[in-house]
């Protein structure tokens, strides 16, 4: 893949670089593709027009701008889970920086196989490596409605892109009425924090995410859904959290606070339960969907 520059005349080149860059797009995972229910033909220059689901859930779903959405939050505050739901509940996909690089990984691609032992050391990925994989999906067609950024932006430089491809690619180009995005910010007390992490167990088969102390799976360390042994993550190995736990100290809290100075954080409190945390997003987005399809927001910055 073609590395997006973090300057600003590298960000116009890679604008440029687009449609070859897709092209090499297969060889980058059809995984969230595959997984996102969305459908494939939304035209963003019709925002606000109402669009229906296909034929079988054509019932009363419509299909609504969403918008660009990011949710921050140190590894375990529940990003992961609150994606999914949110993903489910508007159609749009869940874009994890983490996930993408561990398929990556999994399928040794010239990435995977280059950032392989800094995923196993919970180090965070070179920016100009990230940014061109988040680049490569925020354009494909089911992204065109809004997308849920989970694990990224990690780093200030991070952000600074996302805000400049985001202006570039949705607001410029005419498809989206304004394109800051909505900055949910999950909040855990640290203690809780490290059960989570060191409780959670994932299905290698469909994903699902289970914690042996909080929703443990019926069987242990089974999966309900397709009986498949559960695993723990190599990132969620003991040794390798509190590094995760540190970098994101150091460098994702000022993504936050860049955020905040700006305005646009709104905090929700992750030690709640699950389904009111969900509420809460839900709500938040709600509002903010709003405001994208009426254009009255993100056009002066
Ligand atoms: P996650 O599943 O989001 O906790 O990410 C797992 C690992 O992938 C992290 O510990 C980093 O090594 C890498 N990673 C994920 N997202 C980013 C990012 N935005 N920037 C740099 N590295 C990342």
């Amino acid at each position: 893949m073609t590395a997006l520059h973090l300057e600003a005349g590298g960000f116009a080149a890679a604008a440029t670089g687009r449609r070859k860059q897709s092209k090499k797009a297969d060889v980058c995972l059809a995984v969230t593709l595959a997984d996102s229910g969305a459908p494939t033909e939304h035209g963003f220059g019709e925002v606000g027009r109402k669009e229906r689901l296909g034929a079988s859930s054509m019932a009363e779903q419509v299909l609504r701008t969403i918008g660009p959405v990011v949710l921050l939050g140190p590894p375990g505050a529940g990003k992961g889970t609150q994606s999914k739901r949110i993903t489910e509940h508007y159609h749009i996909p869940q874009v994890s920086t983490g996930d993408l690089l561990r398929e990556h990984v999994k399928q040794q691609t010239p990435l995977g196989v280059d950032v392989q032992a800094t995923l196993a050391k919970g180090e965070l990925v070179p920016d100009h490596l990230v940014c061109d994989i988040v680049a490569w999906r925020l354009r494909q067609p089911d992204a065109e409605r809004g997308f849920i950024l989970d694990g990224f932006p990690r780093t200030q430089k991070q952000a600074a892109w996302l805000d400049a491809f985001l202006k570039f690619e949705f607001f410029e180009s005419g498809k989206w009425a304004a394109w800051l995005p909505i900055v949910v910010r999950i909040q855990v007390d640290y203690n809780k924090l490290l059960l989570r992490i060191t409780g959670r167990r994932t299905c290698p088969v469909d994903g699902t995410i289970y914690n042996i102390y909080s929703n443990p799976p019926r069987v242990d360390e089974i999966c309900d859904n397709d009986g498949a042994k559960l695993v723990i993550r190599d990132d969620d190995r003991d040794e390798v959290i509190r590094e995760r736990l540190d970098t994101y100290e150091r460098q994702t809290k000022p993504v936050a606070e860049y955020y905040e100075k700006l305005g646009r954080v709104v905090m929700v409190d992750g030690d709640q339960p699950v389904d009111e945390v969900t509420e809460q997003i839900l709500k938040q987005i709600d509002g903010r969907a709003c405001g994208v399809a009426s254009g009255n927001e993100g056009k002066g910055s």
